[in-house]
């Protein structure tokens, strides 16, 4: 177990700033059990959030993610994702329903809207309300959303009530920083950070690797604590290999001295201009 750092949402609940990611898994029945192994190692490790979608294979990954919380859903925060197709006012409810069957509980703790689409905001924020009120969710949130996105959604009824935004945020993509970071940060809205390693492509550079050997660690710990120093913000790694899980989960005892920020800074600068949110 490690000592993870905590993220307070608006309700006050407190959750890990280091969760586990769970895209591609469900695609193919024979990888069944080392996915479900490498969320349930997670979750001794303290890594007790989970991220998944019913995009994730179609339901794949609501069903591995459902098998390796059974026996302890109440230790774990569930959060999953709604098509923005499937995000009309009835349609997220039904849409909700599907998710929790295929996950074998009774309740999500956050459920997001995972990109914008043609639903207008106030429709699919009135589906998440209901579902909030009859106890299906407990908070509610959006992905992929920009600054002026956010600010379209604050004048929507009831849009105030967005608990997080799952965003596309590393080390090599920067550029919510300028702006919508610290948006949120001031309104206590929740970035959870995906794609934190870059899907395993910042894991060469050639930066990343001479500090990690520094502190014996490794580039991915680098990468995933640059996200841990930031308020307000959530990590959620994917990792279908149960000893790259315990790896991520180190993240959290990484320090780095000040020379050491400074060297990240100039190998991946921080935005001086406002960039249009990158998606994967
Ligand atoms: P990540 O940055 O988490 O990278 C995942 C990849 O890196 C996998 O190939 C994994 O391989 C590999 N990996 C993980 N840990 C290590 C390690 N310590 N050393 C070496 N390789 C490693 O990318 P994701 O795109 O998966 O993002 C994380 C999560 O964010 C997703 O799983 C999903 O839950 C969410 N997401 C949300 C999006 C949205 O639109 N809201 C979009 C994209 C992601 P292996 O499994 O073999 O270890």
């Amino acid at each position: 177990m490690f000592d993870i750092p905590t993220v307070t949402l608006p309700s006050g609940i407190t959750v890990p700033a280091l969760g586990l990611g769970t895209w591609n898994m469900g695609e193919d029945s024979r990888k069944a059990r080392i996915e479900v192994d490498s969320l349930k190692r997670g979750l001794d490790l303290g890594m007790t959030l989970v991220d998944t979608a019913e995009m994730y294979a179609e339901g794949g990954a609501e069903r591995i993610t459902g098998e390796a919380i059974s026996g302890r859903r109440d230790q774990v925060f569930l959060v999953s994702k709604v098509y923005p197709w499937n995000a009309g006012h009835k349609g997220v409810i039904e849409a909700c329903e599907r998710s929790l069957s295929r996950l074998g509980t009774d309740r999500l703790d956050l459920y997001l809207l995972h990109w914008r689409g043609e639903h207008p905001l106030a429709e699919t924020v009135a589906g998440f309300e209901e579902l909030r009120r009859a106890g299906k969710i407990r908070a509610w949130g959006v992905s992929n959303f920009d600054t002026d996105d956010m600010e379209e959604l604050m004048n929507v009824a009831d849009g105030r009530n967005c608990a997080a935004n799952q965003v596309l945020y590393n080390l090599s993509r920067r550029g919510a920083e300028y702006d919508l970071l610290p948006w949120c940060q001031e309104r206590g809205i929740v970035i959870m950070a995906y794609s934190p390693i870059e899907q395993g492509r910042l894991l060469r550079n050639g930066e990343l690797i001479r500090i990690a050997k520094a502190y014996q660690a490794t580039p991915a710990q680098v990468a995933l604590t640059f996200l841990l120093e930031r308020d307000g913000v959530i990590a959620i790694p994917k990792s279908a290999n149960p000893d790259r899980v315990a790896e991520n989960a180190g993240a959290a005892e990484l320090e780095l001295s000040e020379a050491d920020w400074q060297a990240l800074d100039a190998a991946f600068p921080p935005p001086d201009r406002k960039r249009p949110l990158e998606m994967l």
